[in-house]
């Protein structure tokens, strides 16, 4: 055991109220690419020559559905075909012990309810991939599978409309509910924030953060890289998340 894994380990005994924050570090660990790392792109171009941030955009939904939905369907695919790794099983099996725990989420693979943590406690401030609705008739269609295995972009069974998934795309504001849950839950305040493989580079991300430090709280960073929250991290554990959260959440609470 690591001097670092031993101070992070002792700051959760101690902890009543934990809030995990997980970006793509926490995922890639399950062989899913980030969206710069889709298959096709060259320099962070897609085929179409674009930044990929523009093919993911709610203006490329409206206006070119289908070049959009090329890059929705491969992230769709890429997780689907992927799986909650032994990082995430911790996380969930902590949530289900530790009442006082939450998770704030980047990440649209819906990982953290596959693996079963609380959806009461749980924020994904990106939205997810499915279900998909009707752009026009807001009809939900559940089978996400069957719509990415056919002609792109799927279309509403009902009107003919486009579908799309209720995922925060370029441009798009974040879900006004996932905000509201987010600020409800800082304000009853944290003893703890453990970031697991975020850049952090979000104000939504970093308020959380400021506000338990400002109230006396502590910063574990778990990411083999540094991080726009280093220099606020009580600990750092430089490590990929699957290899040292499993050992950590393990002994404690239950
Ligand atoms: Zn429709």
């Amino acid at each position: 055991m690591s001097d670092a894994l031993g101070r992070a380990r002792r700051l959760l005994e101690r902890a009543e109220r934990v809030l995990f924050i997980t970006g793509a570090g926490l995922s890639a660990d399950s062989g899913l690419p980030t969206y710069r790392g889709l298959v096709g792109l060259y320099n962070g171009l897609t085929d179409e020559g674009i930044p990929i941030e523009a093919a993911l955009s709610g203006s490329m939904l409206r206006q070119r559905p289908e070049v959009c939905w090329r890059y929705l369907a491969q992230l769709g695919r890429a997780c689907a075909a992927a799986a909650p790794n032994a990082a995430h099983q911790a996380i969930a099996d902590f949530g289900r012990r530790e009442l006082g725990s939450w998770v704030l989420t980047q990440n649209i693979d819906g990982f953290h309810r596959r693996s079963g943590f609380p959806p009461e406690r749980l924020i994904e401030i990106h939205g997810q991939l499915e279900p998909l609705a009707c752009m026009a008739c807001a009809l939900p269609v559940a089978d996400a599978g069957a719509c990415l295995a056919g002609p792109l972009p799927p279309r509403c069974p009902n009107c003919g409309g486009i579908l799309r998934p209720p995922v925060v795309l370029f441009e798009e504001a974040l879900p006004g509910a996932e905000l509201l849950r987010l600020h409800a839950a800082v304000d009853q305040g944290f003893d703890l924030v453990i970031a697991v493989g975020t850049t952090a580079a979000f104000a939504y991300i970093q308020e959380p953060v400021g506000r338990t430090l400002a109230q006396g709280g502590d910063l574990v960073e778990i990411n083999p890289d540094r991080s726009a929250l280093s220099g606020l991290a009580t600990v750092q554990v430089r490590k990929r998340a699957v290899d040292v959260l499993p050992w950590l959440l393990s002994h404690i609470g239950g």
